[in-house]
């Protein structure tokens, strides 16, 4: 069977190789590695998944091809996206990047919005992803335009999430603090409040606010927290202690967390345990704190800035990863490809059997919304939605990885192949 033409339903395909961590653990395997499955559709689900049988004749054959489920990005900024052209910073670094970031806001119209963040979003459904997280900057106790721009985004196939992100400082005063938190409970479903909690602003009164603020309104929270190397950020650390100590009804990502890895081993080990008996999901941004992170003009960096992924997933506590900044003062690079950001992670973190195991850090939507999975990401009544790499082999993957099938609920969506990659369909 060659390539079905897009929009077609399909029955479902064959022969396609799945990572071991979405597979049940009966799977029969062939040289240490998981042997194929066949996928059968139905109405828009997965209708049976089983080891591959030859001569499924009705199944589109992808002759071993890996395969994923729909893909995630746990954490974008799409309302500064694509503003790199006009807006480059003149000096390295956190900090500086958020001065350039506010120099630019002049130019944020509606339109002007609405124009790079349905780009953002249409390069990351091309790629494969299903679900995109963007935090969204508050810049007063009311919402900017953008909140409300990017609401009214549809792209076909992915689920939008909405995050309001406030300095820490916002949260100082409690009624500004329960503010924040209604509107955002007001904004409809997928909307979570956020903050940016930094030792430049710290304030564990205004901490307690954001916190109570956030449980009143039972909303989730994703915070930037200890996006820095000193060994005295004290976010994680209080946060952990205060989720020991008080009830909290929502669930929680921790994005960034660099810190941990500059504190010593025992005062990690410390957060961690703690954080690992609560409802919270943390979220490393490789590529942008490889940029941002010990960043000094002329200077070769000494420190990764990334922070403790391979202790919390021995701590128990789920982890992803997202791209953070794409084409904006704070990263000028990046395409909203989620295998950029696991290519990426796996030098920087040496990350091992990649495609196995570590391919769940760009596709575990459980752990992004805290919401408790019951089955696997394919498994019978799922949405029949996958990603294909006809390109590559467990070995390669991520890289070397571009040629792309996107299957959305049984239907071939997308497609971007090279002839060679597909010979063995002739
Ligand atoms: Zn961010």
């Amino acid at each position: 069977m060659n390539t079905p033409t897009s929009a077609s339903s399909l029955n479902g395909i064959a022969n396609i190789r799945l990572p071991a961590w979405l597979l049940p653990g009966n799977w029969p395997r062939h040289a240490g590695e998981p042997v194929t499955a066949d996928l059968r559709f139905d109405a828009g689900k997965i209708s049976a998944l089983m080891p591959s049988r030859p001569r499924q004749d009705d199944l589109w054959n992808l002759h071993g091809a890996l395969a994923l489920p729909g893909l995630i990005e746990p954490h974008a900024h799409l309302d500064k996206t694509f503003t790199i052209g006009r807006s480059r910073p003149s000096k390295p670094g956190l900090l500086a990047a958020i001065e350039t970031m506010h120099q630019d806001r002049q130019h944020w119209t509606a339109a002007d919005l609405h124009q790079r963040a349905k780009q953002g979003l249409a390069w990351a459904a091309a790629n494969g992803v299903t679900h995109l997280r963007t935090h969204i900057d508050w810049f007063d106790v009311i919402p900017p335009l953008a909140w409300f721009e990017l609401a009214n985004i549809v792209q076909p196939g992915v689920t939008l999430e909405r995050v309001a992100l406030a300095p820490l400082s916002f949260f100082a005063d409690a009624e500004a603090a329960d503010r924040i938190a209604r509107t955002v409970a007001q904004s409809g479903k997928h909307s979570l409040l956020g903050g940016f909690i930094h030792s430049s602003n710290w304030d564990p009164a205004a901490m307690t606010n954001l916190m109570r603020s956030a449980s009143r309104w039972q909303l989730d929270l994703d915070l930037h927290i200890d996006e820095e190397l000193t060994s005295v950020a004290n976010g994680l650390t209080w946060l952990a202690r205060y989720l020991s100590e008080n009830e909290f009804s929502g669930h929680i990502c921790c994005s960034h967390g660099c810190a941990l890895a500059s504190g010593s081993e025992q005062q990690a080990q410390e957060v961690l345990t703690l954080l690992a008996a609560q409802p919270v999901t943390l979220i490393t941004l490789p590529m942008t704190n490889l940029l941002l992170q010990d960043a000094v003009p002329q200077r070769t960096p000494r420190q990764r800035g990334i922070t403790l992924l391979k202790e919390a997933q021995a701590a128990g506590i789920p982890v992803l990863l997202g791209c953070d900044n794409v084409q904006d003062a704070f990263c000028p690079a990046g395409s909203y490809d989620p295998l950029d950001t696991l290519s990426c992670a796996l030098f920087a973190l040496q990350l091992a059997n990649v495609f196995d195991q570590q391919s769940r850090l760009i596709c575990d939507v459980a752990a992004l919304t805290g919401q408790k999975q019951t089955t696997l990401p394919l498994a019978v009544g799922s949405d029949a939605s996958l990603i294909i790499f006809p390109g590559s082999d467990s070995a390669t993957w991520p890289l070397n990885s571009a040629a792309r099938l996107v299957i959305n609920h049984g239907q071939l969506t997308r497609q971007r192949t090279w002839n060679a990659e597909l010979s063995h369909e002739s």
